[in-house]
């Protein structure tokens, strides 16, 4: 008998998820985390009273009945929606891309306006998009293209716009309606009292480690508990055998200003290639904050290197073909694995609880 029932590598949301339900089955859980701090890229800062989202802006939002349910069922949210604006050299843009950025762009007013003048651009793509750049003018045109998405998105990636698989964009919405919410979704929110609240809902009565690295103490850990769930970068379990996946990182500037109201919005993105950063978070309006100080953060992207945080997969054929090599043995070893890093996908919070759901659906049940 070992003393754990599960060494769970990785303190983050779908580590959290997986724990909560395994707890509530009777097992116990060791959690083994790299960084000081649980709660992976949720992680929140408290500063001047404001909660900062140390590892990145984070809104939560679902079509999803039972991962809301299960979230609310842990800490209540409030009714923040996303509207973020886009700053395009001066000029204020709101996302996403909708009626009131056609009408701020073009000087028009009705949807069939605005019809016209996207379809007249995006007639330069032919057939099936092929890439990002393709993709967003066959949605957008080319105005919208090269003023709010092409600076952006080659900052944020750091490659061409025609390098780029086409999904990066189809994950925003266009909308022929005077509608600033940023998201399609049925729910969104931010947890009353940030993001610590549900992470400590999550990891109540799990013991936990933190600031170790479980791939420099494998056989340690793995001695601990009869399962190991692992949550981190599959590639760096394997010791990089193949060869290195590609992620994209960021650094985060943050700053404290003597003034209440910096920029009137939380998000405000910086669409230009000439600005180095993508956007500016100011981090009380997630929750209304009425405090007399205001924290900023500013986000560049970087190439990700060993030592960074690996916060964006990239997810071109290149490295997916990688990954694979990874994940077939991974599978042929029944390593128990999930989440952004482990599964090398661009998820959002709702779909690492969904895909957490269907782990603990079969090891639990
Ligand atoms: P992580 O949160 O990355 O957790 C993995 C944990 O494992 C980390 O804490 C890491 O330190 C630890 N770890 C890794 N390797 C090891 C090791 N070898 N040993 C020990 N510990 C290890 N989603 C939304 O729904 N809405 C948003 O607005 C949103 N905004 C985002 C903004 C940014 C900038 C980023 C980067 C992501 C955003 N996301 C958003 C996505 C969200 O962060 C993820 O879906 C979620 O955090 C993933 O949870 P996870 O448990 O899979 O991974
Ligand atoms: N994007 C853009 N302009 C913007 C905001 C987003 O071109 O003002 C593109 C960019 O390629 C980005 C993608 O849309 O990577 C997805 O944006 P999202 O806000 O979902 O990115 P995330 O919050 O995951 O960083």
């Amino acid at each position: 008998m070992k003393k754990y029932d599960y060494v769970i590598v990785g303190g983050g949301l779908f580590a959290g998820t997986f724990a909560y339900f395994a707890k509530k089955a009777g097992k116990t859980c060791l959690i083994v985390e790299k960084r000081e701090t649980l709660g992976g890229n949720l992680y929140c800062e408290d500063i001047e009273g404001i909660h900062v989202h140390k590892y990145g802006a984070h809104i939560f939002h679902t079509s999803n009945r039972k991962v809301w349910d299960f979230v609310n069922s842990l800490v209540e949210f409030n009714r923040y929606t996303n509207s973020p604006v886009a700053n395009y050299k001066g000029e204020i843009y709101n996302m996403p891309f909708n009626m009131n950025t056609f009408s701020k762009m073009w000087g028009i007013a009705t949807p069939k306006e605005a019809e016209e003048i996207i379809n007249r651009q995006k007639a330069a793509v032919k057939g099936e998009p092929k890439n990002l750049e393709e993709q967003a003018i066959s949605l957008v045109g080319e105005d919208i293209y090269k003023k709010l998405i092409k600076g952006y998105t080659e900052k944020q990636w750091g490659r061409d716009c025609k390098d780029l698989p086409a999904f990066i964009i189809k994950r925003l919405p266009v909308r022929y309606t005077y509608d600033n919410n940023y998201f399609n979704d049925l729910y969104q929110g931010i947890p009353i009292g940030g993001y610590n609240v549900l992470i400590n809902a999550l990891f109540e009565g799990c013991d936990v480690e933190l600031g170790v690295d479980y791939n420099e103490e494998k056989e340690k850990y793995n001695a601990l508990g009869e399962k190991v769930l692992y949550t981190g970068m599959l590639d760096a379990y394997y010791g990089y055998r193949f060869g290195k996946l590609e992620y994209r990182s960021l650094k985060f500037e943050t700053e404290v200003l003597d003034e209440k109201n910096h920029q009137g919005v939380a998000v405000v993105n910086y669409t230009d290639r000439e600005t180095p950063y993508t956007r500016i978070i100011e981090h009380k309006h997630f929750e209304f904050g009425t405090q007399e100080k205001t924290v900023i953060t500013k986000e560049y992207p970087t190439d990700w290197e060993e030592g960074m945080e690996p916060y964006y997969p990239v997810n071109d054929d290149k490295n997916q073909e990688l990954y694979q090599k990874y994940r077939n043995l991974a599978d042929e070893e029944h390593l128990l694995l999930g989440g952004r890093l482990a599964e090398y996908k661009y998820y959002d919070m709702d779909k690492v609880i969904e895909s957490a759901f269907q782990l603990v659906e079969k090891e639990l049940q």
